[in-house]
């Protein structure tokens, strides 16, 4: 499967730690795999979703960028994104604070919230 990431909200510093990421890992499995279109996103191929992420969340924690979060792209789902705390609300993007899971209204949100504390 192929992964799109979105990194046209991120800082510059982030870009590069997550590029320098990347190419270690291709590195270490010995695989040339990424492609960064005119640097707003990066494509992995042969990837999943959850390597994906994995490994940018291991980048964000590595270089204490705690503001940022990585969620999925609601409506691409090949797709997604790394985006600042504070613009979530602004593009419209509600995410679940336990789980991480992205919602189009903040109703939605509340909802799928309250079955965390259920389980
Ligand atoms: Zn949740």
């Amino acid at each position: 499967m192929t992964i799109k990431i979105d990194i046209s909200y991120i800082s510059d510093e982030l870009k590069s730690a997550i590029q320098n990421a990347i190419k270690q890992k291709a590195a270490s499995e010995s695989q040339d795999n990424n492609h960064t279109d005119e640097y707003r996103k990066i494509v992995l191929y042969d990837n999943d979703r959850q390597k994906a992420k994995q490994l940018l969340e291991d980048v964000l924690k590595k270089n204490q960028f705690n503001d940022y979060i990585i969620v999925d792209n609601i409506n691409e789902e090949d797709e997604i994104a790394i985006l600042r705390k504070d613009d979530l609300e602004q593009l419209g993007i509600f995410v679940c604070s336990h789980c991480g899971t992205p919602f189009a209204s903040e109703d939605e949100r509340i909802i799928h919230q309250r079955m965390h504390y259920f389980v």
